[in-house]
């Protein structure tokens, strides 16, 4: 949130936290975050003539409309809910870094992506793979929030490193936003069921209540990505559990 300056060839912002327990614990911060420092980092990458790449994210869709999410959709985002510092803060991010192109013709690429896990996720990130699999490991109820009927499309974290490393080296006109994320949908249900297989845990599973604003349905339409970049995941969600879960067995 305050400038820097640091001698530089590329930048890759991914400075905020990404699991709604932890955005939504400082709030401001979380929009001071978003805004205040794409304008530092915008600014450095003016000074270096550096590349800039934004880590955006599904939540500029909010709880959205349209099934699959392509590009073109604006989103459904509401605007003063617990999710918005996040949702807005991100949004205004994307805003900034087309105004930065217009403006100063700079080198912008923006990522938007969906939910994303692998080996060191932290144990306390509070996000669903996690928390099912720390869970499950130690026998203890699976939280399921809601009636679990909710979706989401997990894509595992070299995918995605791959992705945003050929989003960096590709040439100036190519700016994205690019959707970014494996589109095999399933339901948090269907995952809690998985991963409690997979581990041969003893846990149960347990309702709670769905935290306000989370959205119902969320499948990324890769076709973008996939044309101009050439890039689509290629490690399916049993490959990239099984490594997760060996992951936190091991730590
Ligand atoms: N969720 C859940 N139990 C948990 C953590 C999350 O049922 O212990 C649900 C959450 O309500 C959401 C989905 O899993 O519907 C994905 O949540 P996560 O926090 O991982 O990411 P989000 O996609 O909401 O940003």
């Amino acid at each position: 949130v305050f400038p820097i300056n640091i001698k530089c060839d590329y930048i890759f912002n991914l400075a905020c936290p990404a699991s709604p327990i932890h955005y939504q614990n400082d709030p401001v911060k979380t929009i001071r975050t978003n805004v205040n420092g794409s304008i530092n980092l915008l600014e450095m990458a003016k000074l270096n003539n550096a590349g800039i790449a934004q880590a955006s994210t599904s939540e500029v869709y909010g709880d959205p409309l349209i099934h699959p999410q392509n590009e073109d959709y604006n989103g459904n985002v509401n605007i003063i809910g617990p999710r918005s510092c996040y949702d807005e803060g991100k949004r205004c991010a994307e805003t900034l870094f087309f105004d930065y192109r217009r403006q100063f013709g700079l080198d912008i690429k923006i990522l938007r992506i969906f939910n994303t896990y692998g080996p060191r996720l932290s144990f306390n990130d509070g996000r669903v793979i996690s928390n099912f699999i720390i869970q499950s490991l130690n026998h203890k109820n699976i939280t399921v929030y809601g009636d679990g009927t909710q979706t989401r499309s997990f894509c595992f974290i070299d995918d995605m490193v791959e992705a945003f490393i050929l989003l960096m080296n590709s040439n100036k006109t190519i700016t994205g936003p690019f959707n970014a994320g494996n589109p095999k949908e399933i339901t948090i249900f269907e995952i809690a069921n998985k991963i409690i297989e997979m581990t041969g845990s003893k846990s149960k599973i347990i309702f709670e209540k769905l935290p306000q604003d989370d959205p119902i349905r969320r499948r990324p339409d890769i076709t973008k990505i996939k044309s101009h970049l050439k890039w689509q995941p290629k490690v399916n969600l049993e490959i990239g559990l099984k490594k997760t879960i060996r992951y936190f067995k091991s730590t």
